[in-house]
């Protein structure tokens, strides 16, 4: 679970829009909310890199 803090200082690296965090399929991912890149969370720490965003095109 990732708190509301981290979250708030957390940026899209490609964007640097704030992101938000989202569930998909039961796991916890960190999207951005500019270019909607999502960011996965490995052992409660969001991998905010862009080689590891998924890009899902909505
Ligand atoms: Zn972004």
């Amino acid at each position: 679970m990732i708190d509301k803090e981290l979250l708030s200082i957390l940026a899209c690296p490609v964007c640097k829009s704030d992101v938000i965090l989202v569930n998909k399929k039961g796991e916890e991912k960190i999207k951005c909310t500019g270019c909607g890149r999502l960011y996965p969370i490995k052992e409660g720490i969001p991998i905010m890199l862009e080689e590891e965003a998924e890009y899902e095109k909505e």
